[in-house]
């Protein structure tokens, strides 16, 4: 049994940090969901405003804030390639000064802090499947540059946090993830397909569709992450890749949201996005054996649960947070 602690979660009216709150609530904790609603909506949130031990704050993490807690979990940062790009300089500020933030508040309270990295620290790898060990192939001068070096840059962070003023930290570096309450307009390939297929309006692949993916269900990934935060074990603190290992190819993923949709669609390519990863799927060995974790929600049951979830809302209730998607 864990103790009760008061945890924030930045980014958390987000698709995974509304799902991280409600679990953290469920195991009565009190919570703190602070949020600028960048790439979300107050509606992620709102079935939780009645309980007692939640508490939702507007804020940018780029701007100082004092705040007494146990743990943060740092989650604010757009994550969807539209959005991150859409005011790259934000992006990179977002992470880098969001980490020094968090990072100093942990430092001030001895409270121990869990960075959302991610699998695009590897950029467009040249090992495969992807170790932490491995350093990653990113091009500094692209487009996705702002948010895969902004991450890097909040994993040194961290560690020097870590090693400099001995800040207690977790460093998970999460791999594609997809489930209910994703923004449909965010322009991510599982909601763009999804949405395209319900609509019955053309699927857009990118290129040829031969690059791959290896996509984790929502409540995979947050159990995991969970576990990590919470994890004793003396000199682990990460980086630890968590992700589902199951690899697909972009097209096998479009064709089986057809599949499972019923949708009239055409399977249309257009035009690879530059610096676009030709392959991703993480070596979850570390997860493995220190956590004890595999994912158990394979794809078609993930994108299934997914798709009911799509049918469920009204689009029209959705505001797409940038012009692309
Ligand atoms: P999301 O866009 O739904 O959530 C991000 C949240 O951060 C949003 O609610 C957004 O409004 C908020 N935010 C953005 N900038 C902010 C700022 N300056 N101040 C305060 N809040 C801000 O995306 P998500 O998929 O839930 O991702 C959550 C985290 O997990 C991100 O840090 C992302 O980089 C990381 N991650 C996600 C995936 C994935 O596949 N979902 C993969 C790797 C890493
Ligand atoms: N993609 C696609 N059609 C879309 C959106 C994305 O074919 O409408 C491709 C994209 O080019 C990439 C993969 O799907 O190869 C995953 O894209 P996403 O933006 O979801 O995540 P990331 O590239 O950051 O892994």
């Amino acid at each position: 049994m864990t103790s009760l602690k008061r945890i924030l979660v930045t980014g958390g009216a987000g698709f995974l940090g509304s799902y991280l709150c409600e679990k953290l609530l469920e195991q009565g904790h009190d919570v703190i969901c602070l949020d600028n609603f960048f790439t979300s909506q107050k509606s992620n949130v709102l079935h939780l405003l009645g309980n007692r031990n939640f508490e939702l704050i507007r804020h940018d993490v780029t701007i100082p804030i004092f705040l007494e807690v146990d743990q943060v979990y740092n989650l604010a940062c757009p994550a969807a390639p539209g959005h991150y790009q859409f005011n790259p300089i934000k992006t990179m500020k977002t992470s880098v000064l969001g980490a020094i933030h968090v990072l100093g508040m942990a430092k001030r309270c001895h409270a121990r802090v869990l960075q959302a990295s991610t699998s695009e620290i590897y950029g467009d790898p040249e090992v495969h499947p992807q170790t932490e060990s491995y350093r990653g192939c990113v091009n500094t001068l692209g487009p996705r540059a702002c948010y895969d070096e902004g991450k890097r840059a909040a994993e040194t962070l961290f560690m020097d946090y870590h090693r400099a003023n001995n800040v207690d930290i977790r460093l998970v570096r999460i791999f594609n993830t997809y489930g209910p309450r994703m923004h449909p307009y965010d322009g991510r390939v599982i909601s763009n397909f999804i949405r395209q297929a319900l609509t019955n309006e053309d699927i857009t692949l990118f290129g040829d569709g031969s690059q791959t993916r290896s996509f984790c269900y929502r409540d995979d990934l947050i159990d995991v992450m969970i576990r990590m935060m919470n994890h004793e074990e003396e000199g682990f603190v990460g980086p630890v890749n968590i992700g589902n290992p199951h690899e697909f190819t972009i097209r096998e993923l479009a064709e089986l949201v057809v599949e499972l949709t019923g949708s009239k669609s055409q399977i249309v390519c257009k035009p690879l996005p530059q610096d676009d990863p030709t392959q991703r799927r993480p070596d979850i060995t570390l997860a493995k054996e220190h956590l004890h974790w595999e994912p158990q929600i394979q794809l078609r049951e993930g994108l299934q649960k997914t798709i009911d979830w799509f049918r469920s809302i009204r689009l029209s209730d959705y505001r797409p947070p940038t012009p692309r998607y």
